[in-house]
């Protein structure tokens, strides 16, 4: 993620931001081209004196927080983002809108990546079939008054994600449960997109047998592979050839855990690069840890360029991270069976993004 600069005063503002500290103007995202802007009131909406351009807040921000921007003719409409969410829980109290919230904050994360690599985006009024809708669902409460937990998973273009996520101390203690070193919202988000696009760029792109050569065959048993994980865990020596063990289960599970870290890599390298961050470790041998990351991590072609600066970017940050006495920001080791994977990421990435500029120049 890029660091945003206010267009009014020059101070550094962030993606989420919605109001300038320095100048107090209200900021505005603007999603193509990717820029915050600051805005004044313009009739019955905002007007940018930077860009010359008269904008509408998505009809999402007074509910969600939203602050990205939309043409002034497209009032009353929602962005590119939060034109996905199909189903958004009952905002009836302000735990259910703080959680909801902080959900389709990470699901504005997650849409920065995508549409930086320009991929396709469609929702479900576009195409009915092959369109993207999250439905953000509240656990329920069961006969037994018990809760009944939403299960995050992905089906058909449409993604369901638990809001109780969003909740840190009910999201830590699910992450002690399943023995995991990492749980985020914004990382449900970049997994569940990855099974998202598995359908489109692999199963409909017709790349199944370069996939099945590297994850194996989604053609087995995908309800047996998980009960088989739950119940024995994963096989011996899976550090070698899964980036995490829950990607050993089943190879849609493995290609959406390798989606959601090569979104890591980039948007994590970005913010390296953006703030000019450069490290050389004393002592390290030949500078095998050294880090620059002097190209835009979205636009890299050569993958080997961003394989190269995340392993001394991350022990940089865990070291860090275990000076503060916080868990390993990235508690993660790739192989080189684990770097193929990424890198066959990279290509279907690549390739789509290409392919889309290259139908509809200028999205
Ligand atoms: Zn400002
Ligand atoms: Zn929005
Ligand atoms: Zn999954």
């Amino acid at each position: 993620m890029r660091l945003f600069s206010c267009d009014a005063c020059g101070n550094t503002v962030h993606f989420d931001n919605g109001t300038c500290v320095a100048c107090t103007r209200r900021l505005g995202y603007v999603s193509n081209p990717s820029r915050m802007t600051a805005l004044e009131p313009w009739g019955a909406g905002w007007t940018s004196p930077a860009m010359g351009e008269s904008f509408a807040f998505c009809a999402n921000a007074d509910v969600a927080a939203c602050n990205w921007l939309l043409p002034a003719a497209q009032a009353g409409q929602l962005c590119p983002a939060c034109r996905h969410n199909r189903t958004i829980p009952a905002l009836n109290d302000d735990k259910t809108t703080e959680a909801f919230r902080r959900v389709v904050s990470a699901e504005r994360h997650l849409f920065y990546s995508l549409l930086a690599w320009g991929l396709p985006i469609p929702d479900k009024a576009e195409d009915a079939e092959a369109g993207l809708a999250f439905d953000f669902l509240a656990d329920e409460i069961g006969q037994n008054g018990g809760a009944v937990p939403v299960m995050t998973g992905h089906a058909e273009g449409v993604i369901t994600l638990a809001i109780a996520e969003s909740d840190d101390a009910a999201r830590e203690a699910r992450r002690v449960g399943l023995g995991e070193p990492y749980r985020t919202l914004l990382g449900h988000f970049r997994h569940e997109i990855g099974h998202y696009y598995w359908d489109r760029l692999v199963r409909d792109g017709g790349r199944l047998e370069e996939f099945r050569a590297l994850f194996g065959d989604e053609r087995q048993d995908y309800a047996e592979a998980l009960e088989r994980n739950y119940r024995s865990g994963p096989p011996a020596g899976w550090q070698n050839r899964f980036v995490s063990s829950y990607a050993a289960c089943h190879p849609w599970e493995d290609f959406a855990e390798t989606f959601a870290h090569y979104i890591h890599m980039v948007d994590a390298l970005e913010t390296a690069h953006n703030l000019g961050l450069v490290v050389s470790p004393q002592g390290a041998s030949a500078g095998r840890l050294d880090l620059d990351v002097d190209f835009s991590p979205y636009r890299q072609q050569d993958f080997s360029a961003l394989a190269n600066a995340w392993t001394p970017l991350t022990i940089a940050i865990n070291e860090i991270n275990r000076s503060l006495g916080q868990l390993d920001f990235y508690p993660f080791i790739l192989s080189e069976e684990i770097l193929s994977k990424l890198e066959f990421v990279h290509t279907l990435i690549k390739a789509k993004g290409q392919q889309q500029r290259a139908e509809k120049p200028g999205s």
